[in-house]
């Protein structure tokens, strides 16, 4: 099941057109996805017993036509996780030491916003990162390894754009504020929930800008995988429904580059992963 956000109104995607996951239950389901997450089990229970007919007639091909149509697929975590380094090629183009555990820092929420959404750049290197987004659909502390991803409930795509200047200036690096610049963290193109991604660490991962391929790899490349991730931060911190975790970024990032190369103005930076669709942001 897809679930995007549009008009701020939680709807199913599917080839046949939208269903209004609100309208067409009577109201017996929030319009918000993020209301939905924690209860997504029964949303997909309801809507795969008895499929509703759609009450929009735009299909996934013509969203995927014009994502513009596609708010944030969620916009209030408690939480927001990402892992810095956690593809080998990545750690070994910036040139720094592997890590022993997972280098985690944070996004802050208001960075949040659309799949196509225009992202202003401010003053600086700002670089692309495409990761793997989950999103925790149950709660949990100190989850094993063997359950950990029965607490995920949907994936999408991330991009971890980021400041280079301001995250670099200092040392140790300043990560949560150069990477939480307004728009910072576009999130989308909707929410694909588990039960249709098979394997998670075997999906294709790629981004370009203007058509010219920088980062193309797999899932299967990280360091740290998802039941890593999530046994290593509740190991810590409590997670909650709705929190999301950024999973890291492969090879080919801006600042690596010989020369150096950093978005600019009127470029636009497309984003894919198999099963989960695709990205659009132009900077402005
Ligand atoms: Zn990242």
């Amino acid at each position: 099941m897809k679930i995007a956000s549009i008009n701020k109104r939680a709807v199913i995607v599917t080839e046949h057109g939208l269903i209004d996951i609100n309208r067409a239950s009577g109201g017996k389901f929030s319009s918000s996805t993020d209301e939905l997450i924690p209860i997504l089990d029964s949303v997909r229970a309801w809507y795969e017993t008895e499929p509703p007919a759609p009450t929009d007639p735009r299909s996934q091909a013509e969203l995927e036509a014009d994502l513009s149509q596609l708010d944030p697929p969620l916009t209030r975590p408690r939480q927001i996780f990402a892992i810095g380094l956690n593809y080998k090629s990545h750690v070994e183009e910036v040139a720094m030491a592997m890590p022993s555990s997972p280098m985690i820092f944070t996004k802050f929420a208001s960075a949040i916003t659309g799949p196509s959404a225009s992202v202003e750049l401010p003053p600086g290197s700002v670089d692309w990162e495409v990761e793997m987004v989950a999103v925790i659909g149950r709660a949990g502390r100190n989850i094993d390894r063997d359950s950990a991803l029965e607490h995920i409930c949907a994936y999408c795509i991330g991009q971890d754009l980021s400041e280079r200047d301001h995250q670099l200036e200092n040392t140790p690096p300043q990560f949560s504020m150069a990477k939480s610049h307004k728009g910072f963290a576009p999130i989308g193109p909707w929410l694909t929930t588990a039960d249709e991604i098979a394997d998670p660490q075997n999906l294709a991962i790629s981004c370009d800008i203007d058509g010219e391929m920088v980062q193309d790899s797999r899932t299967s490349m990280m360091l740290f995988d998802l039941p890593a991730q999530i046994a290593y931060l509740s190991s810590i911190c409590e997670l909650f429904p709705g929190d999301i975790i950024f999973t890291g970024t492969p090879e080919g990032v801006g600042m690596s580059r010989s020369p150096q190369r950093f978005l600019q103005k009127g470029e636009t930076l497309t984003s894919r992963i198999e099963s989960l669709g695709t990205m659009k942001n132009t900077f402005i």
